[in-house]
């Protein structure tokens, strides 16, 4: 069963990554039939988009949105406090998340090999040294650090610990990753934009390509109305804070913004459309009916013969 389960996985995967590369592909394709040009993207760490990108739309920016970056580095370090002798790692995770993020808000024009030198001198500063071998970075910007009170210890050169943080900081594709990091826009509203559309098109119902087209667009009206809510206020005028526990951050909260309510103004302004063509005469089922839909996805794929598809089924697990 095991093994059942990680087939049924991976092939989630590919077919998750390979719908990733479809949208970027048909996106790109959009903006150029629009006389649109694209100077730079920012994206997740999808290894088959960044190849991608690397080779057929070289003449685009292509920059990693830090969250995700940090979030991959945090569950490494995470993972090595795991390990008896390494668990003084875990002290460091957030610092060096926290580092990482500074570094991509630290360098406006996104140079890299100042965001690289940035970034490896935090392999220095776990040891307590803030001095660097490097003319881009010579010197840690903080102030003093060793100050009485001081909780956090530093790792000791040479031992086991901080020379497997040392590999995890200078890993050869997390300093490729830190190159291409986007100093100034990160993806998190076009997530926040997917909750939108998850909420107008649950995941646990099918809809057919009208449906969904009609409410990806209404998702989209409701986003664009709400993206820039100022934040709310009590009776009093004092600015409203929620506190959450997200389940990737095991018990540490979250401190957010509370804004102010949601309008719906686009919903008056299509039933006030919908009347005008309607009194024009005109059904916009029929109108929608017109513009044909094209064929389910499932219908290009080569489709076996089932007998045999079922004795491969049986041999595989008997
Ligand atoms: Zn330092």
């Amino acid at each position: 069963m095991v093994l059942h389960q990680e087939l049924v996985q991976s092939n989630e995967v590919s077919s998750s990554n390979a719908m990733e590369l479809e949208g970027l592909k048909r996106g790109l394709q959009f903006f150029a039939g629009q006389n649109l040009q694209v100077n730079s993207l920012v994206t997740d760490r999808h290894r088959s988009i960044s190849k991608y990108m690397r080779e057929d739309q070289s003449e685009i920016d292509h920059r990693y949105d830090v969250w995700h970056i940090a979030k991959g580095t945090c569950k490494k370090i995470d993972k090595l406090a795991k390990k008896k002798t390494c668990a003084a790692a875990g002290a460091w995770a957030k610092s060096v998340s926290n580092h990482l993020y500074w570094v991509a808000a630290s360098t406006p024009d996104g140079d890299g090999d100042v965001m690289l030198a940035k970034w490896l001198s935090v392999a220095n500063h776990i040891q307590d040294v803030h001095q660097h071998d490097s003319d881009l970075f010579p010197r840690c910007v903080h102030g003093e650090l060793n100050v009485p009170g001081r909780k956090k210890k530093w790792l000791q050169p040479s031992t086991e610990v901080c020379e497997k943080m040392v590999q995890v900081i200078t890993a050869k594709c997390l300093q490729k990753d830190v190159m291409q990091l986007s100093s100034a826009y990160q993806t998190s509203n076009v997530e926040s934009f997917h909750s939108v559309v998850i909420h107008f098109a649950p995941k646990n119902t099918h809809y057919s390509y009208h449906g969904m087209i009609s409410r990806l667009q209404l998702a989209a009206l409701h986003f664009n109305e709400n993206s820039s809510r100022s934040q709310a206020t009590t009776n009093e005028g004092k600015e409203r804070f929620a506190m959450r526990f997200p389940k990737f951050k095991k018990g540490q909260a979250t401190v957010s913004k509370v804004l102010t309510d949601a309008t719906y103004g686009y919903v008056e302004k299509l039933t006030s459309t919908l009347l005008q063509l309607c009194k024009a005469g005109r059904s916009t089922i029929e109108d929608l009916e017109e513009a044909s839909a094209p064929p389910p996805l499932a219908s290009s794929y080569v489709h076996p013969d089932k007998e045999e598809a079922v004795q491969q089924h049986k041999s595989r697990y008997n």
